[in-house]
């Protein structure tokens, strides 16, 4: 049997390689690395509308925004897309990136079938609360990016995501920025009036 250098130095260091590949993970776990792990979360600096800013900004007058569809239909040899307040537009081709039950609706006429297979994914309406405290009005025993709830615990919100310890300069200096999510375990919660759901 062949044995390559690291192995004979795990061998020679440990008295065996079952012995020393649990000594190596054993030492690595006491010394972990000590370089920089790059962040968990990246993106834009403005947030992801940067990024339909800049193809605004390069596509212009070809790249419609702020239109809402209700509806493609066959036509032809290609599509209509019929738009709310604004004239159809005609296609050779359409890639639908909307939600399911909102995409199911767009294609009720044009393919049916595949409307109604669409329109049995599940959706969820999901609110968020930003919370901000003052530098010194919050503190923590230790440092945390967020904690998840189980919806076996049936509590009112579900996840919360410590937005200023995340590397996106989401919050002011020093500012603690916290993101409550809900709706998922209580789907109560993402309907509630404005003034219930502050209280
Ligand atoms: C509260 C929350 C927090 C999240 N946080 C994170 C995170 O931190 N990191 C992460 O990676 N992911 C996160 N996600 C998930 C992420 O947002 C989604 O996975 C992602 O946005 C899906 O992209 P999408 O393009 O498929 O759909 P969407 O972003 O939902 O885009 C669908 C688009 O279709 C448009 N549309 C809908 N109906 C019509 C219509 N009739 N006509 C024309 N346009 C229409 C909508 O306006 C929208 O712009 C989060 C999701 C939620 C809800």
């Amino acid at each position: 049997m062949t044995t390559s250098p690291v192995m004979r130095e795990m061998e020679k260091e440990y008295g065996g390689l079952f012995k020393g590949a649990l000594g190596r993970m054993r030492a690595k776990r006491k010394n972990p690395p000590q370089e920089p792990r790059p962040p968990a979360f990246i993106t834009f600096s403005g947030g992801a509308q940067d990024l339909v800013d800049a193809l605004e900004a390069q596509l212009g007058a070809s790249l419609l925004t702020g239109v809402r569809v209700t509806e493609v239909l066959a036509d032809g040899d290609g599509f209509r897309v019929v738009c709310e307040d604004h004239a159809d537009l005609p296609a050779d081709a359409v890639i639908l990136a909307a939600p399911g039950n909102q995409t199911s609706k767009m294609l009720a006429h044009a393919a049916p079938q595949a409307a109604e297979r669409i329109a049995q994914i599940d959706h969820q309406n999901i609110g968020t609360a930003t919370l901000v405290f003052k530098p010194g009005d919050i503190t923590l025993p230790y440092p945390i990016n967020g904690l998840m709830i189980p919806r076996r615990e049936k509590r009112h919100i579900d996840a919360i995501t410590w937005t200023s310890n995340k590397p996106l300069e989401r919050a002011p200096q020093g500012y603690e920025m916290l993101r409550v999510f809900f709706g998922g375990a209580d789907p109560s919660m993402a309907t509630l009036p404005e003034e219930r759901s502050s209280a």
